[in-house]
């Protein structure tokens, strides 16, 4: 059958005999976004069009027709989002993301937790002394990049950890960043290589203690960040976890219910006891696509490639699963984890712990339950095992 479309007008031919319904499905045209005109004659879904039919799909959603345009300013749009059923420009795309992390910033969901420290409720302010991890991934250095934009002061912080390439990658991708966006404005890249100052990688630390890799440096980042932020007299610690990271995380320990995880799943934590600082992940409303498309947009340069030790790590499958359910209902992944911070207080609520439970390490003095913090204990098994290098 000979299918009219419009604007831009053009024939094209489907073989038939098929249903309305069917035409619609085969050209992907959302139904209720057109009208079919079959012989002067409206037709619904269950018509049957011949083979030899001649057919017209009207669009009937005025500025639906052509480019999709920024819902701001109608300039042709660069990227959609369903999720907020918005599309934008490249200048409005970034304006969009810089009002979700101002939003984080200004009123994190799931801090009920009263404030003693003199912050109020926000992640921060501009008097605070902020400092953020940077990966050489795409959130971190954009999220860098939108909190130098709106004028924190921010430094930055790389851990080399001996990942071969990808780590020489990761640093000088760094570097560059920084050279380029921060030094102009007065803020600083801090680097720590794990091999020089503790005396291990991320790969020979796994296999001397025989622990996955991933927890090898989980638990090397999180305490050279905080290590770093108190030793430097930083206020906060961001990091660039995305909405898709925090929805996976949570999914993770709510299959397995890690209720312990689960009270420490907000976007800002408060310093509770000595040395510790308090953490904020300004980017959680924002997801891994949008994050990536930022970068494209604002021109940043970053490291796409994943880390060569990941793998079959089941964070990656939560993702999955999630955007199976972001792809039919979106908003899904966002609904997931904003519902569960509402009601995080009720369900999970934050341990009443402030200073009281946690200690400092006798080793190093960073905040631990135990008379040994993990890194500390982690470090002296690889330490015993490792070869020494010399
Ligand atoms: P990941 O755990 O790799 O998903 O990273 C989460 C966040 O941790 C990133 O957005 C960064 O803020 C931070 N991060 C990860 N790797 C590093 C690194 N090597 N140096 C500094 N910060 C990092
Ligand atoms: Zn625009
Ligand atoms: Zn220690």
């Amino acid at each position: 059958m000979q299918v009219r479309r419009r604007n831009p007008d053009r024939t094209v031919d489907v073989p038939g005999p098929r249903t309305v319904g069917e035409l619609l499905d085969h050209l992907d045209v959302n139904p209720t976004t057109v009208l079919v005109i079959h012989d002067g004659q409206l037709v619904t879904s269950g018509h049957t069009l011949p083979d030899d039919a001649a057919v017209e799909i009207r669009p009937v959603i005025s500025g639906g027709a052509g480019p999709m345009r920024c819902f701001v300013c109608r300039e042709p749009a660069v990227i959609e989002e369903p999720r907020h059923r918005s599309a934008w420009c490249g200048p409005h795309f970034l304006d969009h993301v810089h009002g979700q992390v101002r939003k984080a910033i200004d009123a994190p969901r799931g801090t009920a937790w009263s404030d003693d420290d003199g912050h109020g409720r926000r992640m921060f302010s501009y008097g605070d002394r902020i400092l953020v991890a940077v990966s050489g991934g795409k959130d971190s250095l954009a999220l860098w990049r939108v909190l130098l934009e709106m004028g924190y002061a921010v430094d930055g912080l790389y851990v080399g950890l001996g990942i071969g390439g990808y780590s020489d990658r990761s640093g000088s991708i760094c570097r560059d960043f920084a050279e380029r966006y921060a030094a102009p404005r007065g803020r600083r890249l801090i680097t720590v290589d794990l091999a020089d100052t503790y005396g291990y990688t991320t790969p020979t630390g796994s296999r001397a203690s025989d622990r996955p890799a991933c927890s090898v440096c989980g638990l090397s980042k999180r305490y050279v960040f905080n290590k770093v932020a108190v030793d430097e007299g930083y206020d906060v610690m961001v990091t660039g976890h995305n909405l898709d990271d925090e929805a996976a995380t949570l999914l993770g320990n709510m299959t397995r219910w890690h209720d312990h995880f689960l009270a420490r799943q907000r976007p800002l934590l408060p310093a509770t006891g000595t040395n510790q600082v308090r953490k904020a992940k300004p980017l959680y409303r924002l997801s891994e696509r949008e994050m990536a498309a930022y970068c494209v947009i604002a021109g940043i340069d970053y490291v796409v490639e994943e880390c060569p030790l990941v793998d079959g790590n089941t964070g990656h499958e939560h993702k999955e699963a999630l955007n199976l359910l972001e792809r039919n209902s979106p908003g899904a992944k966002a609904q997931f984890l904003f519902g569960f911070l509402d009601r995080a207080e009720a369900i999970a609520p934050a341990p009443d712990d402030a200073g009281d439970t946690v200690g400092t390490c006798a080793s190093c003095g960073m905040p631990t339950t135990s008379e040994i913090c993990a890194f500390c204990r982690q470090r002296e098994r690889i330490l015993k095992t490792l070869p020494v290098s010399g």
